[in-house]
């Protein structure tokens, strides 16, 4: 088997009290897309920073292309930097509002010495065109851009190195629902035609079904369930990625009508104290007294890819056998 593009195992980090990442392994093959779904507070754009080390991890490793980053400096981790970029959530921020369109889109190719400044231009005129933007915005600023323009300049930057990774936090929620669909279009055919490898993070488990391969869905610094997209969106085993899919919109009326609309209470509590077992037990519905103590591993119930974290999905081994009625359908 190829070796993954990107690999993170037993991932934790800790900003003081706050246990943002708490134990997280997960990999991305070539040409994969992975989507890291989550409400906020679950540590998903944390991880995304710590693959890029814009944060140190508490513990843990990450493996790019086979090599150990974990520990790199930021010198040795510049020529390595080449083959992973970010697309962020607010187009407008991470553009520098001083720069022009071209000098923005050449800076990566400048800063590791791919082609002098000369040069560089025909390379951004050529990848303006692949997002759909015409060569004489080169000249503009990013004011003059609308908000989906903007996502289409930071998607150029990302991409005009040609990376191997790309990890992209929230790149449509910032933008007008009109765009955003576009723009989703735009990353898929991108992705499909230079196929690099994607870490999707976003909060919409919708956003991600028809781009990503599989999915991870994260509660709490963990992830409770992980599986390939079609698999997961079929039979979702978790109770909190059943509440996640029964909350997004069905375009289908007789689907909709289909799926039970589960509610959940309260907030994600606080990662600054994260419920003892198993951490979703405050906003199960499903939970029983083991819940609280027992913190549930990651487990396929068929030996399959597509493990969750519930008591419930191996109820041979619950830790509280004595509950009756009480499983899961999958
Ligand atoms: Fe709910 Fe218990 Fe399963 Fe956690 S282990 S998801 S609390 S049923």
């Amino acid at each position: 088997m190829n070796e993954p593009v990107l690999r993170i195992d037993s991932l934790v980090k800790h900003y003081g009290q706050v246990r943002a990442v708490d134990g997280l392994s997960l990999t991305i093959g070539q040409g994969e897309v992975l989507g890291l779904v989550g409400e906020s507070g679950s540590g998903k754009s944390t991880v995304g920073k710590c693959v890029l080390r814009l944060t140190e991890p508490t513990s843990g490793t990450i493996t790019l292309g086979g090599r150990d980053v974990t520990h790199l400096s930021r010198r040795a981790m510049r020529p390595l930097r080449r083959d992973v970029h970010m697309v962020f959530q607010d187009p407008y921020s991470s553009l520098n509002p001083r720069f022009s369109i071209e000098q923005i889109v050449s800076e990566p190719l400048l800063r590791h010495k791919v082609m002098r400044r000369r040069e560089a231009g025909e390379r951004v005129a050529a990848m303006l065109e692949k997002v759909g933007l015409r060569t004489e915005m080169m000249s503009r600023l990013p004011h003059e851009l609308s908000g989906g323009q903007r996502q289409r300049v930071g998607l150029a930057r990302a991409l005009v190195l040609e990376p191997k990774l790309v990890v992209a936090d929230e790149p449509v929620s910032a933008l007008d629902v009109s765009v955003q669909a576009s723009v989703l279009n735009l990353i898929t055919d991108l992705q499909r035609d230079m196929g690099f490898s994607c870490l999707f993070i976003t909060h919409d488990l919708s956003v991600v079904e028809f781009l990503a391969d599989r999915i991870a869905v994260m509660y709490l610094g963990k992830i409770v369930e992980t599986g390939p997209t079609a698999e997961l969106f079929a039979g979702p085993r978790h109770p909190y990625t059943q509440a996640l899919l029964s909350a997004a919109p069905v375009p289908d009326p007789a689907r909709a009508r289909e799926r039970r609309r589960i509610v959940l209470g309260g907030d994600v509590p606080s990662p600054l104290d994260p419920p003892a077992g198993c951490r979703f037990h405050t906003r199960c519905p499903l939970a029983f007294d083991a819940c609280r103590t027992v913190d549930p591993a990651l487990t396929d119930p068929r030996d399959g890819d597509h493990p969750a974290a519930c008591h419930l999905v191996t109820p041979e081994r619950r830790p509280d056998a004595a509950v009756p009625g009480r499983t899961l359908e999958y």
